[in-house]
């Protein structure tokens, strides 16, 4: 499910923690005074793998991840926040409250959210360090013609040469390449590692703690991407199992391998009188109210990737920037209703 309240996520995964016997922390305060969570599966033991979601609260897929993980069996010593911003992920947001994007605040750390990850996570010195994101729907593989359903980043610990935490996450990332290509051969991408020193994957690479920035986004099939919450719930799981003799191969081509994201793939092409029109996938939470709808941006590019293309019936007026597309004006578009792609299904 897209959008929960964040009330409704923690009391999700209080359940989980009691059904499962995951011990329950609060590390810190968000700006709105909310309580960050950390949930632990063997918390007398040094943890192996810390994970997080929700640094960006429009982002929810590594939720749904970590919480198929906490009704998992685990072996590994687990550490996770699925939740590191309570404010933003209430109101479906990039930003935390303050409006400050909390993976820029990585060496500043003015956010009260940046602060608690840092100081969580360098405190656990986990062997792997995993930041969950969903990406947009324009990124694919530059060699590909399908959505990358996910990307993988092994970030840069030292602008000048790869760091012995970064090798480790790349072997790491290779293994998960391994893993998610039986399900997703042509839908995996590597991000550009550009060294963004104030993002949390480059500070905990830095601070010698392997660090995978992990990407969930879209297939053809899975506009709502509940199927590719599941794959990374079930890689999470498998990492569990595995995670002593992924290290083993000692090689990181897989990885290396991945073409590269790129990122101006267009949702939807409608062909009008006028020409051709590009529409997008919108999102918003107002009031606590999900919704998610066909919105027109503007002219469409024929020659840049899109998921989708349809010829609108010639009788229809023409199509404007920020217009909202109803159902039935999607099927005179030639396109799919929002309500086909599954995005408001509830459990
Ligand atoms: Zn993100």
């Amino acid at each position: 499910m897209r959008y929960q309240t964040t009330s409704k996520r923690v009391q999700l995964l209080k359940r989980a923690a009691k059904e499962y016997s995951w011990s329950t922390e609060v590390i810190g305060k968000s700006s709105n005074g909310v309580d960050i969570f950390v949930f632990r599966n063997k918390p007398n033991k040094s943890v192996d793998i810390c994970a997080w979601s929700l640094m960006h609260g429009n982002e929810p897929t590594g939720f749904d991840a970590l919480l198929y993980l906490m009704q998992s069996i685990t072996h590994q010593s687990w550490a996770i926040c699925p939740i590191i911003n309570p404010d933003g992920a209430d109101l479906f947001q990039r930003f935390n409250s303050n409006g400050v994007d909390i993976n820029r605040d990585a060496r500043e750390l003015n956010t009260l959210e940046g602060l608690s990850l840092s100081n969580w996570v360098i405190s656990e010195v986990p062997k792997l360090a995993l930041n969950l994101h969903d990406q947009r729907t324009c990124f694919y593989p530059k060699t590909g013609h399908t959505p990358a359903s996910f990307s993988l980043l092994a970030p840069k610990g030292s602008r000048q040469h790869k760091t012995k935490s970064q090798l480790t996450a790349m072997i790491y990332c290779s293994w998960m390449v391994d893993k998610l290509k039986k399900d997703y051969v042509n839908s995996l991408a590597k991000f550009d590692d550009s060294f963004y020193p104030s993002a949390f994957g480059e500070y905990f690479q830095e601070s010698n703690i392997p660090t995978i920035t992990l990407e969930t986004g879209i297939s053809l099939d899975d506009w709502s991407r509940k199927r590719v919450h599941l794959s990374l719930g079930k890689l999470l799981s498998t990492l569990d199992s595995e995670f002593e003799s992924s290290l083993s191969s000692l090689s990181f081509s897989s990885y290396e391998n991945l073409p590269k994201n790129a990122n101006d793939a267009q949702d939807w092409i409608c062909i009008t009188l006028k020409g051709p029109v590009e529409i997008r996938l919108t999102e918003t939470v107002k009031d606590g109210q999900y919704s998610c709808y066909w919105r027109v941006v503007g002219p469409g590019d024929l020659n840049r990737k899109y998921w989708l293309i349809s010829e609108a019936n010639p009788g229809l007026l023409e199509l404007v920037p920020n217009q909202i597309i109803s159902n039935q004006l999607a099927l005179a578009l030639g396109g799919e209703p929002v309500s086909n792609l599954g995005l408001f299904d509830t459990r």
